[in-house]
């Protein structure tokens, strides 16, 4: 026999078998076990695997292929390797962002596609996993209030992509046969100046150009000024300009400001008529993070079933008053990847009129969905060619898993949480919350020095030039609070906080950092909210303490401390 041939027979025992063999399917899953348990071995009670460690990229570029292949039970270690170091995003002390802990559905969901690999392009390849993405776009229209029988959407690579498909679908009816003739040089993006930077990305890749990207000015709650949105659009289209799209967030990043998608939807409506144009500028939901508290449209407030505490029932209330307006978007994004409780990537764009998809159709004489002929060939209007469904059954997983009420649950109680930690922060005069109006799963707050008036200090930050000086400082302590108080947490001390280099800018253009709390973790509980005041406490007083120190030896204090 030839050597490929003796090769080759050693290499099939490293896929599983196509066909039912038991005793191999037992090899298939005790290689999953055997990994799973080597990552068991990296865990500890902090909220890291392995140990800090930082990445070696010295050693990484000079990796090589080898010429032989190794044995998978040698392959293992290597790959749980890349684990070593990370941050356990799921774990209780770990506060640090909005990223999901996913589910065991959601994880079931992702290797079943990824064992079978269906291809979403078209049913042909997809099946039965193309009738479950058509599930989910239904349950999540049905959740927010579009009406499925007209509303269609198709998963993409994140909500960037989320973003993208509603820019493109606008940026056609604004400027007709982009697709075709390419951009229209007079097209703008319309979006707050708290949206996330993907519009910028999407407006530079789409060809319209980053410059295109009007910013509108937003309150101190994060949200659009929409007084100013609707000056925005008529200077805009009293220049020729032809809008692309309206993006609302429905959720910011960092603060969780929450758009008034009523009010926007009210202004474009009123523009369009009184200024007859002949178009209608789409709006766009950025809806990744804040299209979870869906769940509550319909939740009894005043009875409140589930049992949360006053104050977070007011958040939640005051949230969902927002967000419960989501079906007013011609189009939106939900990431299950954040607050759907599912792995990277699971990012569902959905259109209100899936005719709407016609527009980036490839072939423009053929229907994009034709479920009465059985045929979904999502293909055709779709940016990717190959799309993998880990994303559509990550959430289908959840959605099932959870229904309506695992999913109040989940995000009341990371609200709950937050909620515990704001009563704790304004207890204390040298912490202040800086998303007080912002009623989510993140809190950003700042430490002061040992003195200063906080109830005063944060308007002149925000608004005196004069007080730049001190801005500045307080930055300083801040990060240097982050940095000792993260240290410290991936030692198994205390909670691993996030930290923002901008929350927002002062009015005279300054950054203005933030410590920050981001729950998402069904794990966490009240104790260890109140862990994180008592080590920012700690290490205030231990920075105000080496400040004094190296103030007396004459030494600045603000070298070597940059963000992390
Ligand atoms: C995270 C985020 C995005 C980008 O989504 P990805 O899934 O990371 O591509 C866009 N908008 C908002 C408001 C976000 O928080």
């Amino acid at each position: 026999m030839s050597r490929y041939h003796d090769l080759l027979v050693s290499l099939r025992q490293a896929f599983p078998a196509p066909v039912s063999d038991p005793v191999h399917d037992g090899y298939v899953v005790f290689s999953l076990v055997k990994a799973l348990d080597r990552v068991d071995a990296l865990k500890s009670q902090a909220p890291i695997l392995g140990t800090p460690r930082e990445p070696d990229y010295a050693a990484a570029a000079e990796a090589r292929l080898r010429h032989s292949g190794r044995s998978l039970e040698e392959v293992i270690p290597e790959l749980v390797h890349c684990l070593d170091g990370l941050l356990i995003f799921g774990h209780p002390r770990s506060q640090v962002n909005v990223v999901a802990h996913p589910s065991i559905a959601s994880i079931i969901g992702v290797v079943l596609p990824s064992i079978y690999n269906p291809n979403l392009c078209t049913d042909e390849s997809g099946r039965g996993f193309s009738e479950a993405e058509v599930r989910v776009a239904s349950m999540i229209a049905q959740l927010v209030g579009y009406d499925p029988r007209h509303s269609g959407g198709l998963f993409t690579f994140g909500g960037t992509g989320t973003l993208l498909y509603g820019v493109k679908i606008g940026l056609e009816k604004a400027c007709p046969n982009t697709l075709q003739n390419g951009i229209d040089p007079s097209a703008v993006l319309i979006a707050s100046e708290q949206s996330h930077y993907a519009c910028l990305s999407i407006a530079g890749w789409l060809g319209m150009g980053q410059s295109k990207v009007l910013k509108v000015r937003t309150h101190e709650d994060n949200s659009m000024d929409v007084a100013a949105l609707e000056q925005t659009m008529r200077d805009a289209i009293g220049q020729g300009k032809r809008i692309a799209a309206i993006i609302a967030t429905m959720g910011t990043t960092d603060a969780f400001g929450v758009d008034d998608l009523a009010a926007i939807h009210e202004v474009r409506e009123r523009l369009v008529r009184e200024l007859a144009l002949d178009y209608s500028p789409h709006i766009h939901a950025d809806a990744v993070i804040g299209w979870a508290w869906s769940v509550f449209d319909d939740y009894d407030f005043a009875a409140n079933p589930l049992g949360f505490r006053g104050r977070t029932v007011r958040a939640l209330a005051a949230a969902t008053n927002r967000i419960r307006h989501l079906s007013l978007a011609d189009s939106f994004g939900a990431d299950f990847h954040k607050t759907g409780f599912a792995p990277y990537i699971s990012s569902l764009f959905l259109l209100k009129n899936r005719d709407e998809l016609r527009l980036v159709a490839r072939q423009k004489e053929t229907m994009p969905y034709l479920y009465h002929s059985g045929q979904y060939h999502p293909g055709m209007f779709s940016l990717e060619t190959s799309r993998g469904a880990g994303g559509v059954m990550a959430a289908l997983a959840n959605l099932l898993l959870l229904g309506k009420e695992g999913f109040q649950t989940l995000i009341g109680h990371a609200v709950e949480m937050e909620e515990i930690l704001r009563e704790l922060i304004i207890s204390r005069p040298e912490l202040s919350i800086l998303n007080e109006e912002n009623y989510g799963p993140v809190t950003l707050f700042r430490a002061y020095p040992t003195g200063v008036d906080t109830f005063r200090v944060k308007e002149r930050e925000r608004s005196d030039p004069a007080f730049v000086t001190q801005l500045r400082a307080h930055n300083d302590l801040n990060r240097r609070i982050y940095d000792r108080v993260h240290h410290e947490a991936l030692t198994g001390q205390g909670v691993a906080i996030g930290f923002t280099e901008s929350y927002r800018h002062s009015n005279y253009g300054e950054p203005i950092v933030a410590l920050k709390s981001y729950v998402l973790s069904p794990y966490v509980d009240e104790n260890r909210m109140q862990s994180i005041i008592t080590h920012v406490l700690a290490a205030h007083h231990a920075v105000e303490a080496e400040m004094a120190g190296s103030a007396k030896k004459g030494k600045t204090t603000s070298t070597g401390w940059d963000s992390p």
